[in-house]
């Protein structure tokens, strides 16, 4: 018996047989496992905590004397939780979450066991890591990384069956300081945008000291059945189905979009929120989405570099948990073709420490004039850099999602509601008048009351925009469900610092021509408006129209990875991330290489897994069946019946043949294809190689015949487990 009928076969018995963990009340689980700062009081000499926590708000350096005291504490109180080992938690440019487990155990000198966890095992680690992806940059500087840690996010414990672990987040970086990771430019990009924000924010309040970037992911993903999907080497191998007819009933009816979850789903998620809770990820919402066995979860925005890490954080984890309840959860962005995929949608704002939300529009004139500045400088920066905004979510899994008709299209634009289009028209129809101070109209927008406007505004129509205003916040859409959140973050909150350091520039130049400042703010913002508006986009963002319209603006739309990566090494990019203090040229550069290896390594293992698959299972069933269809017809002719009697086996013998064929060849040259793409030297040459002549010419073609076939061949010899079976049945 096939696996595929073997998973089907015990799917009842095997989904009733999970233990489901007892729910607890979740303020009393909440972050138990992380070691927060009120932790830290409890375990700390006053010294120690007074470092850590100075080194958390204020990004201060904590010595290495001062290190091994709070390494003390954090042992005392790991220990008192079960734990035995520690490790380094970093996010290597592989798009996993990586680790090295040391044991708090040692031996001294003399002989004796002891425990021991000292500030410079704390501090710093050299993992064996020569095998993370470089991009060349090691092996021009240094062939080690280390691991450094990041004392602004908190240490946590990860649960694995019965183990414990410390989990210390760190940078990953090379000896001569590159990074090799995505935290380490994401922190730089968050220092960055925190220098030029507060400066703006000056203008208005300048009680200001810091401004905090705010992320609030929406983390779509599918869960089927464990044992179908290890019934598919696609799915195990690529995180996507390769070929699948689709089912007669797939998502047309959207019964599931907001449906009752089920059951067995509710408890794989209840069981995943409790453990999320104990690590701090504050879950809040749970739905199914629009495809059948989609669903989505959201948990309260936090700073950007912790909610990056409980992004993380969470994968992992729903990955773990999944396996407890026999399912397993795809990540990928589109795991089945003809089926509505996955985001990650990033609401992202900015917040300081004065309690003010940048993005949220004031309740007074001054207010409103802060919102205002903050707003209009996204919309600029998202128009000034649109290509390295597009490059940020590039990666071969979401080539498949964007522009797909149910994803916001690879051409960046911005929606900011009818309201907020009027007054920015408004502002700038007075191009050429002077603003005075009593200019009420503009000075007194009154834009608060105009929120419950807004949010009405905010339809369905705007879920087809990449990058969205909704109220008090930017929802980056474009970004893919199993992507970092780092890399689009580390972008936005760059273009956003740069653009904001611009802003202060203009403005104080005509400040010193003697404008009055609010004066001059409203000027620069309308010459902001009047730059940028090319890139707002109010209408539906899948349609063939916005795609003529978009070229005829002249806006960028790069569809595949390849070429859209080519943005991250423009001179214009360049100078972005160096005078920012992101990336140097060099780590742009080998980032941009990494990039594209992951390309080709990712639509090389597809192609592999389609050559494997159409040889191994495909074509096996299909003439099987072809024998058996052929034997009938044989002894129809032997027993003397006339023709009209076998037709129509002849004809499904026919396209059977013929279809086989096609497979067969067609792999052929999807062989062929990928021979010549390795024989490229140029790296970006050869990923555009695997987009257009292997993945272009042939995966479509391939996987058509192979859809056709899964429709003629008989269901008991098909061996992969079908669209209907894994979106369906749990
Ligand atoms: P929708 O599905 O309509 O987009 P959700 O409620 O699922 O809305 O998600 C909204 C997300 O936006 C949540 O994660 C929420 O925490 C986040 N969010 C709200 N305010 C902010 C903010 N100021 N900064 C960043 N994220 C925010
Ligand atoms: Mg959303």
């Amino acid at each position: 018996m096939s696996l595929r009928f073997e998973a089907i076969g015990n799917l009842t018995s095997d989904a009733n047989d999970v233990k489901v963990a007892g729910s607890a009340k979740i303020t009393a689980i909440f972050g138990s496992n992380v070691f927060t700062l009120k932790t830290a009081r409890e375990y700390l000499s006053d010294e120690a905590y007074k470092s850590l926590s100075n080194s958390i708000k204020g990004g201060k350096k904590i010595d290495r004397a001062v290190a091994s005291h709070i390494a003390n504490g954090i042992r005392a109180w790991a220990e008192s939780k079960g734990v035995t080992h520690f490790t380094h938690w970093f996010q290597p440019l592989t798009g996993t979450t990586a680790e090295k487990h040391d044991s708090f155990f040692t031996l001294k000198g003399d002989g004796t066991a002891i425990e021991e966890f000292d500030g410079a095992a704390l501090i710093q680690q050299e993992p064996d890591a020569s095998s993370f992806p470089s991009g060349g940059l090691r092996a021009t500087f240094e062939a080690r990384g280390y691991t450094a840690w990041d004392p602004s996010s908190p240490m946590f414990i990860m649960e694995i069956g019965q183990g414990k672990t410390l989990c210390i987040p760190t940078i990953f970086v090379s000896y001569t300081g590159e990074s090799l990771d995505y935290k380490a430019p994401l922190l730089k990009a968050l220092e960055a945008i925190n220098k030029a924000a507060v400066e703006v924010c000056h203008y208005f309040d300048k009680n200001v000291t810091k401004v905090t970037p705010t992320l609030g992911w929406e983390q779509e993903y599918f869960v089927i059945d464990e044992a179908l999907g290890n019934a598919r080497p696609d799915l195990v191998q690529c995180g996507r189905t390769v070929f699948g007819a689709s089912p007669a009933k797939g998502q047309q009816l959207e019964d599931h979009y907001f449906g009752s979850i089920p059951e067995r789903v509710y408890a794989f998620m209840r069981d995943f929120e409790q453990e999320s809770y104990k690590l701090g990820i504050p879950l809040r919402t749970r739905h199914n989405e629009v495809a059948p066995a989609q669903f989505e979860c959201a948990p309260i925005f936090e700073e950007v570099n912790i909610a990056v890490d409980h992004n993380t954080l969470l994968m992992d984890v729903m990955s773990r948990v999944a396996k407890r309840h026999k399912l397993k959860v795809l990540l990928h962005e589109k795991p089945f073709a003809g089926i509505n995929g996955s985001g990650k949608h990033n609401n992202w704002s900015m917040a300081t420490d004065t309690g003010v939300n940048l993005l949220a529009p004031g309740k007074t004139p001054k207010t409103n004039l802060m919102f205002l500045t903050f707003f209009v400088n996204t919309i600029k920066a998202v128009h000034d850099y649109a290509d390295i905004m597009r490059a940020s979510i590039a990666s071969a899994p979401n080539d498949h999602r964007l522009g797909a008709n149910e994803a916001p299209p690879a051409i960046i634009s911005v929606f900011v509601g009818q309201y907020l289009a009027k007054v920015l028209s408004d502002i700038e129809a007075r191009v050429g008048d002077k603003f005075d101070e009593q200019d009420e109209a503009i000075l007194k927008l009154d834009l608060h009351r105009s929120i419950p406007e807004l949010m009405l505004d905010n339809t369905d129509r705007n879920r087809t925009s990449p990058f969205a205003f909704t109220g008090n916040k930017f929802e980056f859409r474009a970004v893919g469900s199993s992507a970092n959140c780092a890399n689009a973050m580390t972008t936005l909150n760059t273009i956003m610092a740069a653009t904001l350091k611009q802003f202060k520039k203009d403005v104080d130049a005509l400040i010193e021509k003697g404008d009055k400042k609010e004066i001059a703010v409203m000027h620069v913002i309308q010459k902001y408006i009047v730059e940028s508006k090319k890139v707002l986009f109010e209408g539906d963002g899948y349609s063939d129209e916005w795609h003529n319209e978009a070229e005829r603006r002249g806006l960028p739309n790069m569809k595949t990875t390849p070429v859209a990566l080519d943005a991250m090494v423009t001179d214009k990019a360049k100078h972005l991330f160096e005078s920012n203090n992101v990336y140097t040229h060099s780590e742009l550069e080998a980032r941009h290489e990494i990039e594209l290896e992951n390309y080709i390594k990712k639509v090389q293992i597809e192609a592999r897994v389609m050559g494997d698959l159409a040889i191994n299972h495909i074509l096996p069933a299909a003439i099987k069946y072809q024998n058996e269809l052929l034997a009938n017809v044989n002894g129809l002719k032997a027993a003397g019946l006339p023709e009209s009697a076998y037709a129509s086996q002849l004809t499904i013998l026919k396209q059977i043949s013929e279809h086989i064929q096609q497979v067969y060849s067609k792999v052929d040259g999807m062989v062929e294809a990928r021979k010549v793409a390795n024989k490229l030297e140029d790296t970006r040459a050869k990923a555009i190689a695997y987009c257009d002549d292997v993945k272009g010419k042939y995966f479509d073609d391939i996987r058509y015949h192979v859809d056709k076939l899964e429709l003629l061949v008989d269901d008991p010899n098909w061996t992969l487990p079908k669209y209907r079976e894994m979106l369906f049945l749990r």
